[in-house]
């Protein structure tokens, strides 16, 4: 992924709009392209900064929620790496069990 395509990601990634996929590449982007990290990180402390405007209660930590945001999407997409191997494993399983039992209703019918 080039730098351009990056930033066109980031207000997307940033609503939480872009796909498992999406996702991935985008984080991989931002993790070796110092730049688009930077962009990242501004847009997430100006949210936070807004934050904090709104709810002047609150103890809101500035400069925080990036971290806390990728963090959480490589967490998403662990789990969503589990659940696709278990997917596959599910569906293999069930289709060796159909060539089985398959292969044994072969036999019981035909070789008797
Ligand atoms: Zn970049």
């Amino acid at each position: 992924m080039d730098c351009r395509t990056a930033d066109k990601m980031i207000i997307r990634y940033i609503q939480r709009e872009l796909d498992d996929d999406e996702t991935a590449a985008f984080l991989k982007h931002i993790r070796t392209c110092q730049s688009c990290r930077n962009e990242l990180e501004i847009n997430y402390d100006i949210i936070d900064c807004l934050k904090a405007l709104d709810s002047p209660g609150e103890d809101i930590q500035i400069g925080t929620g990036m971290e806390q945001e990728i963090r959480a999407s490589y967490q998403h997409l662990r789990t969503v790496r589990f659940f696709r191997i278990v997917h596959y494993a599910v569906n293999t399983l069930v289709v060796l069990s159909l060539i089985l039992t398959a292969m044994l209703q072969f036999r019981i019918l035909y070789i008797h």
